[in-house]
């Protein structure tokens, strides 16, 4: 099946106000397949006019239909979206896979997590409830959860269907009206989604999608006076303009930055357990996953294991076309391919210990790159230090826990760890000593499920998404005192 064969949405326009519509400059941009480097389609070149257009509409959306609907109604269309996204999973994943070049088995993931966190969140809509304050004698005081108003969601190619699940699922349960930028190398499946929302009956203006280039729509979008929250994920250069824009306006803003997460590996581990974990979180989507696993911190007592036993696993790691669904796909594009073709570069004096394998008739214009690993590291090299988003793992040694929680702490970042070590004691003392949004304990869940609230410290940004947490972020608390008598 063709990718137009799965389209049955105009993938030219945006999504305003419940209707497809033509940018008002009537440009498009490219939809190239990163797998083979073909150009498949268009979308719209949206611009300032159209995120104009997009806000008037959730303005207006919040006065009407929407603005009056009570939290379980709400909850029953998010709900809806889920059911009718489920019905439509393979699709998904077949549009995801030649938009992005993600394997065709991680695409539906992506697809099945989609719908998942529109039934969690539908769940939760009518269960976020303010509460009373004991106060002076004739007073009751208690306090109500708000909308922010109109939410701006602004969304990188890596995760597209999670991430708009994961902001504009929460956004919406809380009362909000959306506007969706999509990153221009990944627009496809945010252009379905809006598609589903209205099949589901979502009112009109509630959710508008305009697609368009980041300094032109984004730009617009973050900087737009009629914005009250922006959601934002991908580099931590956007994201520092995007906090500007927010400050500017003085309206709160969530930034999910990236990260250079690490997997502390101790020798009472059991290693052939925490193997694949090791492996797959450093090469799942080609490594471009904000909390990818880049740092592999391995003691010495078992460094020699690892090394061997990862190795002998990126041996087995095949990489081609998102159809072909292997192991690893293309990178998104020919600029991504150049930065992570920069990082091997700068690795060149270091010993490379495992490579995995370009298939044959992987076509030379897709924009693929073998991963990469290399053993041992020191922890200050570019490449344990930088965020890479791209199928490149490092592994660094260590003697003690002291030193192993130095090394894990010493990036600017800090999103994901994990500890694998068989010491109940030790699982605890760095839970709690590692500077990091989520930890996991002999295990990795690269971001983990819907329910986990989710978010960095340090240039992993700040705000948290996911969960129940993510509710309270995009909403707002109103306390009410009433004297009485
Ligand atoms: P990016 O930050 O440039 O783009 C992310 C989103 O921001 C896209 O929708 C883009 O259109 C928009 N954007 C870009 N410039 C903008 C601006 N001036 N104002 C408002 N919005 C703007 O990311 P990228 O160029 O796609 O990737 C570059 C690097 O960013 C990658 O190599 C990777 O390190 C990092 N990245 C991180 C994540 C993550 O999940 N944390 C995701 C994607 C990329």
């Amino acid at each position: 099946m063709t990718l137009s064969q799965d389209l049955w949405f105009d993938t030219d326009k945006c999504f305003v106000n419940g209707h497809w519509i033509a940018p008002v400059t009537g440009d498009t941009l490219p939809v190239e397949d990163p797998s083979t480097g073909q150009i498949t389609g268009a979308i719209a070149r949206g611009t300032k006019a159209d995120i104009d257009a997009a806000v008037h509409a959730a303005e207006n959306a919040l006065q009407g239909d929407w603005g009056r609907m009570t939290a379980v109604e709400r909850g029953r269309i998010l709900t809806r979206i889920g059911q009718l996204a489920l019905t439509r999973v393979d699709q998904l994943a077949r549009i995801e896979a030649q938009d992005v070049g993600k394997p065709l088995t991680q695409a539906r993931a992506d697809a099945v997590a989609l719908a998942r966190y529109m039934e969690f969140y539908g769940g939760a809509a009518d269960k976020i409830h303010g509460e009373t304050i004991p106060y002076m004698d004739g007073y009751t005081v208690y306090t109500l959860r708000e909308p922010h108003g109109v939410t701006g969601h602004i969304v990188p190619w890596n995760y597209p269907m999670q991430i708009i699940g994961r902001s504009v699922g929460a956004a919406l349960t809380m009362g909000n009206a959306c506007v969706l930028k999509p990153a221009e190398e990944a627009c496809l499946t945010a252009l379905a989604f809006a598609e589903i929302a209205r099949e589901a009956g979502l009112p009109a203006g509630a959710l508008n999608v305009v697609p368009g280039l980041g300094e032109e729509a984004g730009a617009a979008l973050s900087s737009h006076p009629g914005v009250h929250h922006i959601s934002f994920t991908g580099s931590v250069g956007v994201g520092k303009l995007i906090q500007q824009s927010a400050g500017d306006n003085v309206v709160p803003v969530t930034l999910e930055l990236g990260g250079k997460s690490p997997q502390l590996v101790f020798k009472d581990a059991d290693i052939n357990e925490a193997l694949p974990f090791l492996v797959n979180a450093g090469i799942q989507n080609a490594g471009q996953t904000c909390s990818a696993s880049s740092r592999i911190l391995v003691q010495r007592a078992c460094f020699d294991e690892v090394c061997e036993k990862m190795a002998m696993s990126y041996g087995a790691l095949k990489v081609g076309p998102a159809l072909s669904d292997l192991n690893v796909g293309p990178l998104i594009s020919a600029r991504q391919k150049e930065i992570v073709s920069g990082f091997l570069h700068a690795g060149d004096t270091l010993e490379k210990i495992g490579e995995g394998q370009i298939i044959a008739d992987a076509p030379d214009t897709g924009h693929y790159v073998a991963p990469t690993l290399f053993a041992p590291v020191d922890a200050r090299h570019s490449l344990a230090q930088d965020e890479i988003f791209g199928p490149v793992q490092v592994i660094i040694p260590f003697d003690d826990e002291e030193e192993a929680v130095k090394i894990a702490n010493g990036t600017d970042f800090g999103l994901v760890a994990s500890i694998w070590t068989d010491s109940g004691a030790r699982q605890m003392r760095l839970a709690k000593h590692l500077r990091s949004g989520q930890v996991f304990i002999n295990n990795y869940g690269a971001g983990g499920g819907v329910e986990l609230p989710f978010g960095g410290v340090g240039k992993s940004g700040h705000g948290r998404e996911k969960g129940f947490e993510a509710l309270y972020g995009f909403s707002t608390l109103k306390t009410v005192a009433a004297k009485h008598g």
